[in-house]
């Protein structure tokens, strides 16, 4: 035997599961990418999971699988049914084997929460999230449906697979038979609990006969529902033992419905926030278990296992980040790795838009067979002005590749427009990609040049074939009478710049900055943001530790709002529309908490002594503030491209000095990136 890791020596020890042996108590958990819905050959998941497999993940678990029409997501979206389908699985599960990596299919039967006509539920209710109302399966149907799970396992063990993962959870069809709000049944599927649970059972139960023994499957329990009338603790237990006895190899913890107003895994969420559910459930069962929701990174890894919370660590969104994560933890490059930053900009949000899913902090995510990162053939000398996002992905890519590369910024530190979104409460993450970037930096050989604010004299004649302008942006300056009173300030001047804010605040601009600096705003530094403290966030959004009502909600309490604050958008309607898919919810949510107003439709007038004047509809009304805080977002900052274009140097412009519209760090990173990889 091996032995232990000096630093992670629970999270990097095997496991044993089965005939099985994984390397580690790394699982990559279940997460839709849209690569599972190609209807040729599955090649581009194939690389996507062989990389993950390469970086030393001990367990792979694909994004949601149909077991028939029914159960898919969405038309057209991944099925396994029959044989062919069977053996284009080959193409994910070959290159995952070649890399020394085991992979299990998540079979998932969306149940109600289908967009589609065929939905299907235990009851016709219709979920909150799909338009669709789902037809009331007969007992026939729910017989159909065990064959068509069992016949799923089946295939996927015929197509190469390791184990598969049965979905039990975040409200789908299986979730939907065990609790009473969803399941109205009076037959041998419906009723009392017992009854209730046979689904799950009877699938598990089968499908292990049908898999022989040393096929994994793990099955995902909703272990906190997170709604109202949902499963109580008692049920919890008593589905797990059951399970357990059906023939389960590992239980999976799932968290929260996806229609529960709890957020659960964006980035305001502490880290490991959920483990005490799983600790909950230890020595109930003996078969491994599995914690997952906003773990990130091995040290927070490590202090779960060695607590005892749980046997195995579920993460996927950090490994779409870096699929490196478990080969630089166990070779001490901790410091290297790209953390998950939990924004769910380009993944989740990408999914929720019909798009292929990718990441922030790493573009090259799902695209392993397009994006690839070469060693240059002809070496060149390259300026990169400005040390935001997009000048750092585009100088470290650069330089990985061979590139002399000299970055600039006038600044004392690296990270442009982050250094602000990082003082947000609920952005603490943001710090992370600031890490990151500062030891590859130092890792790919750039020249970093900080406190120089260059000129456009200071780049020409110096040699650069190529320069790279990233120089960000300008906050946008508005026209209002009074906009140089003494009231006013900018974000910047907020967030930056240290100004003492009064506590009566009027914010000009409700887009991502202004949603921010309200947060920020709210907030009394003197406490602990909910997003770093586990039993105020649980308060904060009522979640009950103690589990007493079935669903594990309670009565939401936080401390007062540090300040009145009144928000004001020119555009009629909901503020915040623009927000991310899966997150802008959770920031509204937020603000309302505090108290904050929401203006909507709002012409400004001027400032004065009094605050703000403005007309909402067409009313004239006074917002009486001590400061006005202007959002009112920005333009491209690129003084420098027209002289060095003059003068005959090749220039590119990235992030914010490209395009201020609609930028966000997604845009800046993945710009910078590709524009490295093909230089
Ligand atoms: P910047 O980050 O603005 O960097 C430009 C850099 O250039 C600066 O460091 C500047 O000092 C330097 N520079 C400029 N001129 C010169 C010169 N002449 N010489 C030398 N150096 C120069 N985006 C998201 O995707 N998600 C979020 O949740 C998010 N939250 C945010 C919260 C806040 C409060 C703020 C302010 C921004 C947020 N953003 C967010 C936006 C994101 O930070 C920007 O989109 C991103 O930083 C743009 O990157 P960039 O590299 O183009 O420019
Ligand atoms: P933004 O999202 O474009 O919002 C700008 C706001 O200013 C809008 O509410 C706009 O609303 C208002 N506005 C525009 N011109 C105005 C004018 N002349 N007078 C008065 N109001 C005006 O820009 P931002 O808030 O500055 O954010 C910058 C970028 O950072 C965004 O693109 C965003 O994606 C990114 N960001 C993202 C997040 C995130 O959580 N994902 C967080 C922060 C920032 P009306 O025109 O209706 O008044
Ligand atoms: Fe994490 Fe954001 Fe990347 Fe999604 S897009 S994996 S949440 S960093």
């Amino acid at each position: 035997m091996s032995e232990p890791h000096p630093e992670y020596p629970h999270l990097l020890s095997p496991l044993q599961v089965g005939s099985v042996t994984l390397p580690n108590r790394v699982l990559m958990g279940s997460m839709h990418v849209g690569l599972e819905d190609d209807l040729g050959p599955l090649k581009k998941m194939g690389a996507y999971f062989a990389r993950r497999a390469e970086g030393g993940v001990g367990l792979l678990v694909t994004g949601g699988i149909a077991p028939n029409i029914d159960g898919q997501a969405k038309p057209f979206a991944g099925k396994l049914t029959n044989r062919l389908e069977a053996w284009r699985h080959r193409y994910v599960t070959g290159p995952v084997h070649d890399a020394g990596g085991l992979i299990a299919m998540q079979i998932l039967h969306t149940g109600r929460y289908a967009y589609h006509p065929l939905a299907v539920a235990p009851t016709a209710i219709k979920s909150p999230i799909s338009m669709f109302k789902p037809r009331k399966l007969s007992g026939r149907g729910v017989e159909r449906t065990i064959k068509a799970f069992v016949r799923c396992g089946r295939l996927a063990q015929q197509a190469g697979y390791d184990g598969v993962e049965v979905m039990g959870s975040e409200g789908y069809l299986i979730n939907e038979f065990l609790v009473e709000k969803t399941n109205k049944r009076q037959d041998e599927w419906g009723g009392d609990y017992d009854k209730r649970m046979r689904l799950p059972v009877e699938i598990v139960r089968r499908m292990r006969e049908e898999v022989g023994p040393d096929f994994i499957i793990i099955y995902r329990l909703s272990m906190l529902d997170l709604v109202k009338n949902g499963s109580s603790w008692e049920q919890i237990v008593a589905l797990a033992k059951a399970i357990e006895a059906a023939g389960a190899s590992i239980i999976n913890t799932g968290i929260g419905w996806h229609e529960a107003r709890v957020p659960t895994i964006a980035t305001m969420v502490p880290r490991a926030a959920y483990t005490w559910v799983t600790a909950r459930l230890k020595g109930e069962v003996s078969v491994p278990l599995v914690t997952s929701n906003r773990i990130n990174m091995p040290t927070t890894a490590e202090e779960v296992l060695a607590r005892g919370d749980a046997d195995i660590i579920s993460m996927a969104r950090p490994l779409l980040a870096d699929p490196d994560w478990v080969i630089k933890a166990q070779q001490g490059r901790t410091r290297e790795i790209n953390t998950c930053i939990a924004c769910n900009q380009a993944c989740l949000d990408h999914i929720f838009q019909n798009k292929r899913a990718s990441c922030l902090v790493n573009p090259l995510a799902c695209y392993e067979t397009e994006v690839t990162i070469q060693p240059a053939t002809t070496k060149k000398k390259v300026a990169v002005i400005g040390a935001g996002p997009a000048g750092l992905s585009a100088a470290t890519t650069a330089a990985e590749r061979g590139h002399h590369v000299d970055l600039f910024d006038g600044s004392d530190a690296i990270g442009g427009q982050f250094n602000m979104a990082r003082r947000i409460p609920g952005k603490e993450e943001f710090d992370e990609t600031i890490r990151y970037f500062t030891v590859r930096l130092e890792t790919t050989g750039v020249h970093v040049h900080l406190n120089t604010r260059v000129s456009a004299d200071d780049l020409i004649g110096k040699g650069y074939d190529e320069v790279i302008i990233a120089t960000g942006v300008h906050p946008r300056r508005i026209d209002l009478p009074g906009i140089d009173h003494d009231k006013v300030l900018s974000y910047i001047d907020v967030l930056a710049g240290g100004a003492e804010v009064g506590k009566e605040v009027a914010i000009i601009g409700a887009g991502g900055i202004g949603f921010d600096v309200a947060e920020f705003l709210c907030h009394d530094p003197e406490h602990t943001s909910s997003s770093l403290d586990v039993d105020a966030y649980l308060d904060e959004w009522g979640v009950d530790r103690d589990m007493d009502a079935p669903g594990g909600l309670k009565k939401a309490e936080m401390p007062p709002p540090a300040r009145s604050i009144t928000m004001c958008q020119r555009r009629d309607g909901k503020l915040g529309r623009n927000l991310g898919k899966t997150t802008g919810w959770i920031h509204r949510a937020s603000l309302k908490k505090r108290g904050v107003t929401m203006l909507g439709g709002v012409s400004y007038l001027k400032v004065d002594d009094v605050g703000l004047h403005v007309e909402v509809n067409g009313t004239p009304q006074v917002i009486a503030c001590d400061h006005v805080v202007v959002c009112a977002g920005q333009i491209p900052a690129r003084e420098l491209e027209a002289p060095l274009r003059a003068s005959g140097l090749s220039v590119h412009l990235i992030g914010g000095a490209d395009e201020a519209a609609e930028l966000d760090a997604k845009r800046a990173i993945d710009q910078g990136t590709r524009l490295a990889a093909r230089l």
